[in-house]
């Protein structure tokens, strides 16, 4: 069965202003009666989340079951934002532009139809920046371009690293404009979104 989830990355909020700014959008959410102000050990998967409110219904398009979700849980701190057992899908290279595919028909990518040297280049750098490494383990490598740049500086499909994320716990797919309420409430921030399982 498994665990569905949503989530929602804020790609340019520092350290330091995580928390704060955290608590700005879980603000936002409540006065939109998405999610309620209280914090829930049944509201989310391994930690506390916010419970739906009675407008959850607001933010998606169908609901595949009709049942309230269960919450809304802000993680502040370094992490990698992904689909859990969907991997990232790619990344692109800030510097070229190119992006490099890590999954792809077996004549391409053989038996596997995945990219396991890629995704492991990019977990390995990821994990070394969730630490705090800002030195060359949390650089990645472009294939096209040879340059080496910070993975943080990455756009990854499929995932995010950021200082700031909401994981929606059992929710089905976001529209879009509550990507927009996140970012409005953050002051404008790039934010990217992403589904996953558990
Ligand atoms: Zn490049």
């Amino acid at each position: 069965m498994g665990t569905y989830y949503e989530w929602v990355a804020d790609l340019d909020v520092t350290e330091h202003d995580a928390p704060e700014v955290g608590r700005r959008v879980v603000e936002a959410l409540v006065a939109r009666g998405v999610i309620l102000p209280e914090l829930s050990p049944d509201a989310a998967l391994g930690g506390d989340g916010h419970p739906a409110g009675p407008a959850w219904a607001d933010t998606v398009e169908a609901s595949a079951s009709g049942e309230s979700p269960w919450g809304v849980q802000v993680r502040v701190g370094r992490a990698v934002q992904d689909g859990g057992q969907f991997d990232v899908g790619s990344v692109t290279c800030p510097r070229c532009s190119a992006t490099r595919e890590f999954f792809g028909p077996p004549e391409e990518f053989g038996p596997t139809c995945s990219d396991e040297e890629g995704m492991g280049q990019f977990y390995a750098a990821a994990e070394a920046w969730s630490e705090g490494d800002a030195g060359s383990e949390a650089d990645l490598e472009c294939r096209a371009c040879g340059v080496a740049t910070p993975v943080v500086e990455w756009r990854a499909g499929g995932a995010a690293l950021s200082c700031l994320a909401f994981v929606f716990w059992s929710w089905d797919e976001l529209r879009p404009e509550v990507l927009r309420w996140v970012a409005d409430a953050t002051g404008g921030h790039r934010v990217a979104s992403g589904s996953g399982k558990i």
